[in-house]
C-alpha cells in the first residue's frame, strides 16, 4: 500500500505526523476552546466517530468555559456557589488533586489574575504591582469548597479550567474514538493530542513542535493509545510597551506570567486504566512549565508515573527514560537531545 506522511497540523503547540492513504479517512476541523482542532479517523464508521467527538467538544466548551456566560463555571464564578453537574464536579475535584500534587503550580483559582492580565483577551495589559498584590490572596485551592456536587468559592474568588478543559475533552475524544471501531484515529485539540491505533495497525508519529519555529519539530514520538499534551508560552502571548513578551501561563506564587527556563513542556501518558489520563497530562504540562527544568525533573523523580519532554531555553530537548524506545530526534536538529538522569 502506498503510504505517505502528511502533516496534520502545523499551527498548534504540538503536531502530528500520520501515515494516511489507501483506507477511508474522515477529517474534521473545528475552532473550539479558543483553539484550532483536527480530528481524524481511518477505517470503520469514521465520519460518525469524528462528528461525535466534535459534538462532545462543543458540549464541554459550553459547560466549562469561563468566558461563556451560561456555562457551569461562569455560574459558579458569578454566584460564588452552585450545585454542579456530576461531570463538572468531578473535574473540579480532579483539579484540586492536581493542585495538591503540583504544590500549587497548577491552580484553577488563578482566574482573577488571568482576567487581570487578559493575555488571551482582546485587551491585554501589564497591571501594576498593587493590582497583582491585591488579587494574589485570592489564589489557592483552599478557597474552593467542594462537597459532592455542591461547590462554593470564597468571596471574590473564581476558577479558570483553561489549563485542563482541553485535556478533559481529549479524554472524552479518546473514549469515543477507541470505541468507534476505527483502525486509527487522532484528536489534536490545540496541543492536546490523543492517538489511537487498533491492534495490527501502525503507530502514530507524534511530533513536538519547535517552540522557536526554526525547525518544524524538535522530536517525534511513536505512540498509540497515548496522550501527548504540550504547554508553552510561544503561541499565546502579548508584547508589552517596553518589548517584554508576556505569555499566558501564570505563576500562582507571583501572579506574573512565567519567565522560566522552558520553552515548552510536554507530558505523555497512556490512556489505559485511567479515564482522566488526558486531563492529568494537561494539568501536569501547565504545572511543569511553571516549575521550570529543575522543578520538573524533581517532580518527575518524585512521581515517575508519567513521561515528559522538556524544551529548554538553552537549546536542549530533555526526555524521560520511559520514552527511550519511542523517541526520535528530528533531522537537522538544532537542539541537543538528552535523556533525563534517573
Ligand atoms: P495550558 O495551555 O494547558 O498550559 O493552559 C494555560 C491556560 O490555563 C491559560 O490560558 C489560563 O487560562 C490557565 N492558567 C494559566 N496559568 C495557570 C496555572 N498556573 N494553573 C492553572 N491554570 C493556569
Ligand atoms: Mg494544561
Amino acid at each position: 500500500m502506498r503510504r505517505f506522511v502528511c502533516l496534520l497540523l502545523a499551527t498548534l503547540l504540538a503536531l502530528s505526523l500520520c501515515g494516511c492513504g489507501g483506507t477511508q479517512e474522515s477529517r474534521l476541523e473545528l475552532f473550539a476552546m479558543d483553539t484550532y482542532m483536527v480530528i481524524t479517523a481511518e477505517g470503520g464508521d469514521t465520519e460518525g466517530a469524528v462528528k461525535s467527538v466534535s459534538r462532545e467538544i462543543s458540549r464541554l466548551e459550553n459547560a466549562l468555559s469561563r468566558t461563556i456566560d451560561t456555562s457551569s463555571v461562569s455560574r459558579l464564578n458569578a454566584d460564588g456557589g452552585a450545585r454542579l453537574d456530576e461531570e463538572t464536579a468531578s473535574l473540579l475535584a480532579a483539579a484540586l488533586t492536581y493542585s495538591a500534587d503540583t504544590n500549587g503550580a497548577f491552580d484553577v483559582t488563578i482566574a482573577p489574575l488571568v482576567e487581570l492580565w487578559g493575555i488571551t483577551s482582546d485587551d491585554p495589559r501589564v497591571p501594576s504591582q498593587e493590582e497583582i498584590d491585591a488579587l494574589l490572596p485570592l489564589v489557592g485551592s483552599e478557597h474552593i469548597h467542594l462537597d459532592g456536587r455542591e461547590a462554593t468559592l470564597d468571596e471574590d474568588c473564581a476558577i479558570d479550567l483553561g489549563g485542563i478543559a482541553k485535556g478533559f475533552a481529549s479524554d472524552k475524544a479518546a473514549d469515543l474514538l477507541s470505541r468507534s471501531g476505527a483502525d486509527r484515529a487522532c484528536a489534536n485539540l490545540g496541543g492536546n493530542v490523543y492517538v489511537y491505533s487498533r491492534e495490527g495497525h501502525d503507530a502514530w508519529n507524534v511530533a513536538i513542535q519547535d517552540p522557536k519555529g526554526e525547525n518544524d519539530y524538535v522530536c517525534i514520538l511513536s505512540l498509540t493509545d497515548h496522550f501527548v499534551v504540550t504547554s508553552g508560552g510561544y503561541q499565546r502571548y502579548f508584547t508589552g510597551p517596553d518589548g517584554t513578551v508576556y505569555q499566558h501561563i501564570l505563576d500562582p506564587k507571583t501572579g506574573y506570567p512565567v519567565q522560566g527556563d522552558l520553552l515548552s513542556a510536554s507530558v505523555i501518558l497512556p490512556r489505559s486504566g485511567d479515564e482522566l489520563a488526558g486531563t492529568r497530562a494537561d494539568a501536569y504540562s501547565t504545572a511543569l512549565y511553571v516549575m521550570g527544568e529543575s522543578g520538573a525533573a524533581d517532580f518527575w523523580r518524585a512521581h515517575r508515573d508519567f513521561d515528559m519532554v522538556l524544551v529548554t531555553t538553552d537549546g536542549r530537548v530533555v526526555y524521560t527514560p520511559g520514552l527511550a524506545s519511542v523517541f526520535h530526534e528530528a533531522e537537522g536538529e538544532s537542539y541537543v537531545c538528552e535523556q533525563l538522569a534517573e
